[in-house]
């Protein structure tokens, strides 16, 4: 369809009477992206209009770190040390997973990320292709990477052409997905990737201009196994390699020293924490107080839901201010201000982190200020410290209306295939 010929204005959507910053105001969204923002916009024919009356208007969340389709596995194998969960459990479970499998759970993560708040998120995980191609049907923002093994820094014969060449591939199929859908390479971590695999890597990083999603110093065995294996810890092993950058997200950090925070801050990396995973795995604890004076960029994650076990950010942000107030023994550290701007990505230059302003992706959310746990009191510190996810009434990613006062278009569907699923695979049929 060509422009030409075209007499009116594009249409686009219309959001209307929202709550946002002590007004009430309209906001137009053409191809994605916001027009215009101020009371009473005039009206334009042919737009999609969401009545906003009653709810405030604010930036969507970003998960900055989930294996989404890992609901097939929610709850599955709890209370397990790391190692055994993985190796005993998820593992194996994971060898059975089709590309259909891989779908319609991403599409169960992408449907509870929705009601929750969530407008972007950052996966790594088996059949790559069809978790971008969930989140392009369920209308999420994702970068998405395949994840990438090879025997680790032990392996005698690491399949290091195979390993780049299927990675090289995965770039391609995940670039073909639409706008949504941002492709990157997912170097699983240290001690699954061998340093011959992470050089290469590295490389075609650099080359194809994507972003490295990795977990970094998640547990201490797994810094001290690096350091035994190779003589480096794994940030000094990663930055050899290129690997650290301000393309990379590396999940976890919960075992970083000053001189690595220093590091990171240097080559700008975003350290992704996922405070419900490291509690309840027991893996560590982020070293938030320590990462703010280094100035590293710090973003908010969920994890897999087989170690957190729910893809609501919004709880989590509640989580990730509780933990570093207790760690620390200090009430003041992390305020509710600072926690919201963590959970929507406004403090990784490279996740962007939505902003509602004219120019500005159209990535929002409005939520119910009406909820009992949302009266009386001020937004953001009834976001972050009363409410959860379920007080998101409508979610908008790109200029389109993925969840329009609680209806998520196909929701039912999505239920049925997984738990059809669920079964086979949590049972090794
Ligand atoms: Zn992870």
């Amino acid at each position: 369809v060509s422009d030409l010929g075209r007499t009116g204005p594009r249409s686009g959507l219309r959001i209307t009477g929202a709550h946002h910053l002590g007004r009430t105001v309209d906001v137009r969204a053409v191809d994605g992206v916001i027009v215009a923002l101020g009371p009473d916009l005039p009206e334009v024919v042919g737009d999609r209009v969401l009545d906003a009356r009653g709810l405030a208007l604010l930036p969507g969340l970003v998960n900055g770190h989930t294996h989404a389709a890992m609901t097939l596995l929610r709850s599955f194998g709890d209370d397990l040390h790391l190692m055994p969960w993985l190796e005993e459990r998820i593992w194996p479970a994971e060898a059975r997973l089709t590309d259909d499998d891989v779908y319609w759970a991403t599409r169960l993560a992408a449907l509870e990320m929705i009601r929750s708040g969530t407008v972007h998120f950052v996966d790594m995980y088996w059949h790559a292709t069809a978790v971008g191609r969930a989140a392009a049907d369920a209308g999420l923002r994702a970068t998405v990477s395949q994840v990438l093994i090879d025997g680790g820094p032990r392996a005698e014969t690491p399949r290091v052409d195979a390993l780049e060449a299927s990675a090289s591939a995965s770039l391609d199929a995940l670039s073909d997905l639409g706008p949504l859908v941002t492709p990157s390479l997912g170097p699983h971590a240290v001690y699954t990737v061998s340093p011959r695999s992470l050089e290469r890597l590295g490389r075609l990083a650099e080359d194809r201009r994507v972003a490295v999603h990795i977990h970094v110093s998640e547990t201490s065995a797994e810094v001290e196994d690096c350091v035994a294996a190779t003589g480096l810890r794994p940030p000094e092993l990663l930055d050899r390699h290129g690997l650290l950058g301000p393309r990379t997200v590396a999940a976890h950090c919960c075992w970083l020293d000053d001189e690595e925070l220093d590091l990171l801050a240097t080559r700008g990396v975003t350290a992704v924490t996922n405070p419900v995973s490291n509690l309840k795995l027991a893996a560590g604890t982020f070293p938030w107080e320590r990462a703010a004076r280094a100035g590293v960029a710090v973003a908010l994650g969920t994890d897999g839901t087989a170690s957190n076990n729910a893809l609501d950010l919004l709880a989590d942000t509640k989580v990730l201010a509780l933990v570093h107030k207790a760690a620390s023994g200090d009430p003041t550290v992390l305020p509710a201000e600072e926690a919201w701007r963590t959970a929507t990505g406004a403090a990784s230059p490279l996740l962007g982190g939505a902003r509602v302003e004219v120019g500005a992706p159209a990535d929002l959310v409005l939520v119910d200020t009406d909820r009992p746990e949302m009266v009386p009191g001020p937004l953001l510190e009834n976001l972050v410290y009363a409410a959860s996810g379920s007080v998101v009434d409508s979610v908008v990613v790109a200029g389109a209306v993925v969840m329009e006062h609680g209806h998520v278009e196909g929701a039912a569907e999505v239920l049925a295939e997984v738990r059809a699923r669920a079964e086979r695979i949590r049972d090794g049929a």
